[in-house]
């Protein structure tokens, strides 16, 4: 394999753009960073439930949209949600966080992780990631909760800020599995629930299991620029018979079962998925399995072009684990993490849709009085990382 480059031995801008060609081609225009796929029965589906009329919030498809999603993942129940952000809410409403709460989630996130927290009237508490997994570090957490938690009859509280301490939430990044051992061991100790945001991760697996299939809670997307998508949409996983009941419930306004009374038992939300989404839903997971060949195969692929290129490194899922590579990321060294913006600038430009990580969650306005730990390894995976583009679509060269 062979990438022109000025200087083989050195850091250099255009070895970069050379090598993302070499892997994925000549763009005919620009390659988006992750665009859908409709090749299966996704017309036929939906012409079918339009011709039903059953287009809203009862129908066929949501039912067989939820069982295949527990056929795929193995999880007990799956709950269908009208977005990933409406299923994060609800997870943190089942887990018991109220206004005035904490919630442990990492910095390096997208915004709907730590939107639900606040949802609920939570503040989140930012812990750092780990530079092999990209996620929640066990370590870091380990450490910040010895530093600050402490048990008390309510619950385990910050004790620098007197809040209760009422759920962490892990997020698997770009689809790579979290350290989940390292974290229930330090989550079982404080006695404080999980909750999984593997809103990225459909199709990965960790210890042989589907993602978000142990969990107590966890939650999926599909949005537009997810591995599958029903348009917007999300769904809660669980293994607890009764929980999915009361997900059910809660995301469906607390409606008490009845032939014509209105009733309701709670303040519940209207987060349940139109039967028109589910049915794009159900034509998208039967090509899962296809789609996830293709994007392991494009993984493979940048990883091995990216072995030749000095200065940078490909983010390899995390050993003992199965990712969906979701999205493709690069880090450059440190030492090159200045120029991260001319990369950016130069990909886009020969028609990459490339992009930047996320700005870390502790920067935002919103969240920049929030309590954290030290963040040095999320702000250097901000500093330094790179999207690449990702679509089940792409056709890898594999010379
Ligand atoms: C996509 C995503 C969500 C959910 O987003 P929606 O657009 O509301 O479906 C949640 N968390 C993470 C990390 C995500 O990437």
């Amino acid at each position: 394999m062979s990438i022109p480059a000025t200087n083989p031995d050195r850091f250099d801008v255009r070895t970069i753009v050379a090598a993302v060609q070499h892997a994925v081609g000549t763009p005919n225009g620009t390659l988006g960073l992750h665009e859908p796929v409709f090749a299966g029965n996704e017309l036929a589906y939906l012409e079918e439930c339009i011709k039903s009329t059953f287009v809203s919030s009862v129908g066929k498809f949501v039912d067989r949209f939820e069982h295949m999603l527990e056929e795929f993942t193995g999880a007990k129940r799956a709950i269908a949600v009208v977005n990933g952000t409406a299923a994060l809410h609800a997870c943190f409403r089942l887990a018991g966080v109220e206004p005035g709460d904490e919630v442990i989630s990492p910095a390096l996130t997208f915004i709907a992780t730590t939107n639900a927290i606040a949802y609920c009237g939570a503040t989140p508490h930012f812990v750092d990631s780990s530079i092999k997994t990209l996620g929640m570090d066990s370590r870091a957490l380990g450490t910040r909760l010895d530093a600050v938690a402490q048990r008390s009859p309510g619950g385990t509280i910050n004790r620098e800020t007197g809040r209760r301490i009422a759920a962490i939430v892990p997020m698997h990044t770009f689809g790579h599995p979290v350290d989940m051992d390292g974290i229930a061991v330090i989550a079982r100790h404080w006695d404080i629930p999980l909750v999984e945001d593997a809103a990225e991760s459909l199709g990965s697996t960790y210890n042989g299991h589907a993602v978000g299939s142990q969990a107590r809670l966890a939650a999926l997307s599909f949005n537009g620029n997810k591995i599958v998508t029903t348009g917007g949409g999300g769904a809660i996983l669980t293994n607890d018979e009764e929980l999915g009941r009361r997900a059910k419930h809660l995301t469906t306004t607390a409606k008490v079962p009845h032939k014509w009374a209105f009733v309701h038992d709670e303040i519940g939300f209207n987060y349940r998925l139109p039967n028109l989404n589910a049915a794009l839903g159900c034509a998208q997971l039967e090509q899962l399995d296809g789609f996830l060949n293709k994007k392991r195969l494009l993984a493979a692929t940048y990883d091995r072009v990216f072995e030749d290129v000095p200065g940078v490194r490909f983010a390899r899922e995390p050993e003992g684990t199965s990712s969906n590579y979701w999205l493709n990321a690069i880090l450059l060294d440190e030492a090159h993490a200045s120029l991260r913006d001319e990369v950016l600038t130069a990909l886009n430009a020969a028609g990459f849709g490339a992009r930047p990580a996320w700005t870390l969650m502790h920067r935002l306005p919103m969240f920049a009085t929030s309590p954290r730990g030290d963040l040095r390894v999320a702000e250097s995976i901000e500093r330094r990382l790179i999207n690449l583009p990702s679509s089940a679509s792409i056709q890898a060269r594999d010379d």
